[in-house]
Order: structure tokens, then sequence, then C-alpha cells
């Protein structure tokens, strides 16, 4: 039996109340560790720590910051094979997908590191004589960083890395399934030149320490990737401090077909975009709004590119698309697939449980057809690597399709027309459009966010993190006299 992998808090690693098993969704007899979970008191003690370790990190020298970001960073991307296949080995993402993932981690570390460097702020001559304005950018205090399985390595690193460049300190509760790839970036983190304290790693259940975190009023902003009801919750909990919230939940993103669109680089944006990650992305293209033009010549190629995808352990060669994440996830996953076929949708390939030599959660890639936009299938996010074709008779329909939900992070359309291109690019309400290009797939150093119910408050990434990971001070200088 391995040994448990404990928690970080105030510098020191420390074994929980209780402990999880993280077992391979692509063959559960591969018991991967066993994890602490922290308790009530242990919360607190990253509490106080985070407190104090935080107005030391302010005071530490902006190179400093920078070289730890950096050594971060650099070590990720160093890395990335042994990570990534951890990273694969617990979420069940084929292994390109999962070294990506650390090597991009490594990537947003880097980034930051050389935002801690960029300090240019704004000034101002003020309305009366013969004072100046000066407009400086603080950090929030202590940030609680909450985030998901899907990317478990990348979607924190990406709350964490700006938390810290902007001088806040950091308490991590990861997501359960996910804990080593937590456990990994924390052992990195652990290493670096940092106040005890200023980032703390506590596993635990997101009902029982998720929830003590977010209701700290010692906690000044939290970051969230997940779900809709519980980010809901998160919100509700966080107004009874008044404390800063940024949240990125789910959608329901469209890929726009068009009849002008090059019909073979359609296709392959929309099998990448519904199947890449399993189709468990928040960015996942699950609806494919077809136009009537192209419809049945995209949709052959579609289903018969589906059933050539190959599903099998995330570890394995030449695998595209792994086991969906747990078993839970699988049979909701099932079951969107029987309540497609009862709305009336007609399921053209997949969507059944396969068996493999291991014994893991696998699914066949699953294509809906004959859907409506009022389908349920076509209105909850699935996570699940199943799609939905919506034929359309025109660009004008097509938008409004893509327009009607109430999720909005992302959106694309495949089109050689500039005009309908460019319409599209200013009409979708979505947080990120793209043409020509997979609904999934965003970059380090912009921002990244949507609207609707798929996020709430200031945007993530690039130098938009300011936003959210500092507070605003504005200082007036009288300068007196000189005489
Ligand atoms: P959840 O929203 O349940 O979990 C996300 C994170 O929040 C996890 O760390 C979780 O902990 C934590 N959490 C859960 N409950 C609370 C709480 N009461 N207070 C504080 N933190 C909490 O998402 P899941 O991972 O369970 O996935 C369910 C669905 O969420 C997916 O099917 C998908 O629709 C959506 N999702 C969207 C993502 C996105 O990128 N937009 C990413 C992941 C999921 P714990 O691990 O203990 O559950």
């Amino acid at each position: 039996m391995s040994e448990t992998k404990l928690n970080y808090i105030a510098g020191e690693w420390v074994a929980g109340a209780s402990e999880i098993e993280n077992r391979n969704p692509s063959d559960i007899t591969d018991l991967i560790g066993l994890y602490a979970q922290a308790s009530a008191d242990q919360l607190n003690d990253a509490l106080d720590a985070a407190a104090r370790a935080q107005a030391e990190w302010a005071a530490y020298g902006m190179e400093r910051k920078q070289a730890v970001l950096m050594n971060i960073g650099n070590e990720l991307m160093a890395r990335a094979e042994e990570l990534g296949t951890l990273l694969s080995r617990e979420e069940g993402k084929p292994l390109a997908e999962g070294k990506g993932e650390v090597y991009r981690a490594g990537q947003f570390f880097t980034y930051y590191a050389a935002e801690c460097l960029r300090q240019l702020g704004e000034n101002a001559d003020s309305v009366r004589p013969n004072i100046e304005v000066d407009v400086r950018r603080e950090p929030v205090g202590v940030v609680a960083v909450i985030s998901p399985w899907n990317f478990p390595t990348a979607t924190a690193s990406w709350k964490i890395a700006p938390a810290l460049a902007y001088g806040n300190a950091v308490i991590w509760k990861p997501a359960n399934m996910t804990p080593a790839s937590a456990h990994a970036l924390t052992e990195i983190i652990s290493r670096q030149d940092m106040p005890k304290g200023l980032f703390n790693l506590v596993m635990g259940s997101g009902g029982s320490i998720g929830q003590a975190l977010v209701e700290s009023p010692r906690v000044n902003a939290i970051s969230f990737t997940g779900s809709v009801p519980v980010g809901r919750g998160i919100a509700a909990a966080a107004v009874q401090n008044f404390t800063k919230i940024q949240m990125e939940m789910g959608s329901k993103n469209a890929l726009a077909v068009m009849d002008d669109a090059d019909l073979d680089l359609a296709v392959t944006l929309a099998l990448g975009g519904a199947f890449g990650g399993t189709g468990q992305k928040c960015t996942a293209s699950s609806r494919l709004i077809v136009h009537e033009g192209i419809h049945d010549a995209f949709v052959d190629k579609l289903v018969a590119g589906a059933q050539a995808m190959k599903v099998g352990h995330a570890l394995g060669e030449g695998i595209q698309i792994g086991p969906v994440v747990s078993q839970q996830q699988l049979d909701e996953n099932l079951a969107y697939v029987a309540l497609g076929t009862s709305e009336g949708a007609e399921l053209a390939c997949g969507g059944a449980r396969l068996s493999m030599e291991h014994d893991g959660f696998y699914m066949s890639p699953g294509v809906f057809l004959n859907t409506t936009n009022a389908m349920r299938i076509n209105r909850e996010e699935m996570f699940a690597p199943l799609t939905s074709v919506i034929k359309v008779g025109s660009y004008d329909e097509a938008l409004a399709t893509v327009n009607d939900t109430h999720f909005g992070l992302t959106s694309g359309i495949v089109t050689r027309s500039l005009a309908r291109a460019t319409h599209f690019r200013r009409n979708a309400r979505t947080g990120v459009v793209t043409v020509n290009l997979p609904t999934a797939g965003t970059d380090y150093h912009v921002p990244f966010g949507g609207r609707g119910d798929s996020s709430y408050g200031p945007r993530e990434q690039g130098r938009a993190a300011a936003e959210f990971y500092t507070t605003v001070k504005t200082a007036y200088i009288s300068a007196g006299d000189p005489a």
C-alpha cells in the first residue's frame, strides 16, 4: 500500500483527518495513491498562516517574486512528460493532452513571472492645483482557489500564478477527483523561496472543506471553476462576507458551420472540439449548428470521423479519447443518451458503454442528429463525449441559435465569408469567439471568460487577471509650495 500523500499547510506537510483513494479511470484496479483530507482545524491553520505570510510576501522585492514564479514554470515545463503522465493516469485524458496541459501550466507561471516586473501604473494631475494623483494596484490578500478535475493542473495554475504574482497568499482546494496533480504541483511550489504559509494545499471534499473555505470571512477573494450549482452556492456564501469572487462555470458552446465552409476543416474542428478531453471541457463544441446547404455532406463525414476515433486507456499508443472521469459521470452521460433519444433525437453513432481490456469508464463518442435547440440535450451542459447537430436554413438562423442559450463561454464559425465571420465575431454573445478554429483551445496571455451563466466576475488570464487579484488604491499627494 502506498504512503498517504499529505496536505501542505503553513509550510509543513501534514496528515489529514482522513484519506481518500485515487484510482485510474482507465483501469480502476490501478490505485494511484491515498490522499489526506484536511480537517476544519487545519483549514484554520492555513488561514492564519496565509494572512501572516501574505504581508511578508508583499514586501519581497519584485525580482525575488519573479524568480519564484519562473522556477515553478520552468520545472513544470521540464517535467511535462512525467507530470503529464500522472495527470492522464488520474484524469483519463490521452497522454498528449496531459503533457500539453502541464507544459501550458508552466507557461502560465513564466508569463506571470514577467508580470511581477511589469509594474507600470497610472498617474494624473488632480483637478485641484499642486496635487498629483497616483493610482496603484495592491494585493487583495488571501485568495481561495477552487479548481475542477478536468484541467487539474492548468486551471489551478492560471489562478495560482497570478494570485502569487500580484502579491497574494493562496489556499488551494483542488477537486478531490484529481489530487495527484494537485500534490505534484504543490511539491514544486513547496521548494521555492517563499514565506511559510504563503501557499497552502487543503485537499478535501467540496461540501466540507470547500464550503468552510468559501464561508470564511478571512478569505479576501475566491476564484472558482466548476459547475453552475456549486458556483451559485459559492456566490451566496461569498456575499455574506462581501468576498470578491471570480467564477468560470459550464457552457453549451456552439460551432456554426456555414454552407461556404471548407468541409474537411469543419469536420476536423467539430470532432476535435466535441471529443477532445473526452468532451469534458467547458469549451467543448456540444452544439454543431449546420447550414442546410452543407448539412448532409458534413454529417456523413462527422459520423464516419467519430466512428473512427480510437477510444482506450489514456496512456495507450494512439488513443484519441480516454475514459470519462468516473462511474458517476459515465452514468450521467448514458442518462443523457437515453434522454436525447426520448426527446426525438437520432443517435447516429456511439453513446454506448465500451468494454476494454482494462476495467474503466469508457464510452464511444456519440453524435445526435435531427435535434432542435429546445431539447434538453442542447440546453444542459453534459460534459460528455456527445455532440448534437442542429440544422438551420440561413446564417441569421445559425447566429440566433448560437445565442439561444443561458450560457455564453465560447462559440465558433466555420466560413470562407469575411462578412459572415465579421458579423459573427461582433454579434455572438460569448466571451470567446473563434473563426475557422475549434471552440476549445485558448491562449494564456489574453483574457478568458464568458457571459450569462458561464462566468461571473472579472476575467481570468493575461493582464486581465490583475482586475481580480488586486485592489486599486488612489493616492492624492500635495506637493506643497517649493519656495
Ligand atoms: P463541481 O462544481 O462540483 O466542483 C468543482 C470544484 O468545486 C471542486 O474542487 C469541488 O470539490 C468544489 N466544490 C464542490 N462543492 C463545493 C462547495 N459547496 N463549496 C466549495 N467548493 C465546492 O464540479 P464537478 O467537478 O463535480 O463537475 C460537475 C460538473 O461541473 C460537470 O459535469 C460540469 O458541468 C461542470 N464543470 C465545469 C468545468 C468548467 O471548466 N467550466 C470544470 C469542471 C466541471 P470536490 O472535488 O470535492 O467535488
